[in-house]
């Protein structure tokens, strides 16, 4: 060491650090040192230790692990505020499945997942755990945005049995390949919900689920009716279908999961499945809300996620957060159940680790991915402060997301995106609106 400073990519200085380690770290009079992608180290701030390339004063600020949805569909952005105040089996049926069966192309895709991209970038978001179709297109229009994105291929066969094997694993392990070299990029196996799927791809997608240990990620127990469908036409509740077919052996992010009884919510606990939260999404659908207290007392990983735009009407983690907490806090009559340092964990390390990566990310520690939100605290609304954890849930929201990190990355420097020119998303945007109404005679 001859005393020299080392050279870096980047250094945060300064801020409230939540380092949402397992000691719950606060730091103050620290700076992040980051380089090659990678948290190097968390020190005390010292002004000749590091020379980076690039520098973020983060004075005045809460400095925290990225945001991670847990489940969205990017690329029905387009769809957002079209056909609301509907029941969800109509919404679907009458008007997001016919206008995707006649818009869907990869442009069309590609727009409006690089739309829903810089929104979630926008809301300090780092990852999502995305279903749709047309992996290739979601990948680069994550890829583009510098947005970390899990993707996977919907498998969608209306309960027809299908004719041939299909290879879903193997398609995973083709996409995984050909993306190798992107560290932001990863995919997996997402079979719709139990009433979208017929047995057989289901059986087809847990076998390779098993076989490569690919992760799995599916719609659950959105509605009362599907429940009371999967009763009359396979014979059980959904969770025992899904024990049925092996699927509880299967890493698994289930989104919804409403309308689980105390037998279903047992038969998940001990299991390596995960529950996002979609309260928002649940709450406009009037689809239900979720047995949260029973889950988490269960043992039961449950994180927070948007759905799609479609059904929110936006990708907002921040006020799903606060949104939650609130409402289960009514619902138990317990103003103690989920304090603001636990919701933060399930946003944060507590989806790490449903999608397996904890090791990675979902904390700021030294030798973790570079995945960081930075929060303003420069505003009468933001202050006075006396618990950033109580800050960050129930008062910042997504104007005070300042500047976000992504793999090392800047991708939001004082508000503005980085990697994507917001004037040119607007003019798609404009023009794909355009073909919407046209399409549907508006
Ligand atoms: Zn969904």
């Amino acid at each position: 060491m001859n005393g020299s400073p080392r050279q870096i990519d980047l250094l945060i200085q300064g801020g409230i650090i939540l380092c949402m380690d397992a000691e719950r770290r606060v730091l103050e009079g620290h700076c992040i040192a980051i380089d090659k992608g990678r948290i190097l180290e968390i020190c005390p701030d010292s002004a000749d230790k590091y020379q980076p390339k690039q520098s973020i004063n983060a004075s005045d600020c809460i400095v925290m692990p990225g945001l991670i949805n847990l489940h969205t569909h990017l690329a029905m952005t387009y769809f957002r505020g079209l056909a609301d105040d509907l029941p969800l089996e109509r919404w679907l049926n009458d008007y997001i499945w016919p206008l995707e069966a006649r818009l869907l192309n990869r442009d069309f895709i590609y727009h409006a997942a690089l739309h829903g991209a810089a929104e979630m970038i926008k809301n300090g978001i780092t990852q999502i755990n995305d279903m749709y179709f047309n992996m290739a297109a979601i990948a680069d229009a994550c890829t583009a945005a510098g947005l970390r994105a899990v993707i996977g291929e919907v498998v969608l066969d209306n309960g027809s049995s299908s004719p041939k094997k299909r290879e879903f694993g193997s398609m995973v392990l083709e996409y995984r390949q050909r993306y190798a070299d992107n560290p932001l990029i990863d995919f997996c196996l997402t079979p719709h919900s139990i009433y979208a799927c017929s047995r057989d791809s289901l059986e087809q997608v847990v076998h390779a689920s098993r076989k490569h240990n690919i992760l799995l990620h599916m719609h659950l127990s959105e509605t009362r009716s599907e429940v009371e469908q999967c009763q009359k036409e396979r014979g059980c509740k959904p969770v025992q279908y899904l024990k049925e077919i092996g699927m509880l052996d299967c890493p698994a992010i289930y989104a919804h999961g409403i309308w689980l009884d105390e037998e279903e919510i047992d038969l998940l606990s001990g299991t390596p499945s995960s529950i996002a939260i979609c309260t928002d999404s649940n709450l406009k659908l009037a689809s239900g809300i979720l047995p949260l207290a029973s889950y988490l007392k269960k043992g039961i990983n449950a994180c927070f996620a948007t759905d799609g735009v479609a059904s929110n009407n936006n990708l907002d983690i921040l006020a799903e957060m606060d949104c939650t907490a609130k409402l289960h806090k009514a619902i138990t009559g317990d103003p103690c159940f989920l304090p603001a340092p636990q919701v933060l964990a399930m946003a944060t390390v507590e989806s790490a680790r449903a999608l397996g990566v904890e090791r990675q990310r979902g904390s700021l520690e030294a030798g973790k991915d570079a995945d960081i939100c930075i929060l303003s605290l420069n505003g009468v609304e933001s202050q006075p402060l006396y618990n950033p954890y109580s800050q960050v849930v129930y008062n910042l929201g997504s104007k005070q997301v300042r500047d976000v990190v992504i793999q090392g990355e800047v991708v939001l420097r004082h508000g503005v995106l980085q990697k994507l020119d917001e004037a040119e998303l607007l003019g798609f945007s404009r023009q794909y609106q355009n073909q919407i109404k046209a399409e549907l005679k508006l």
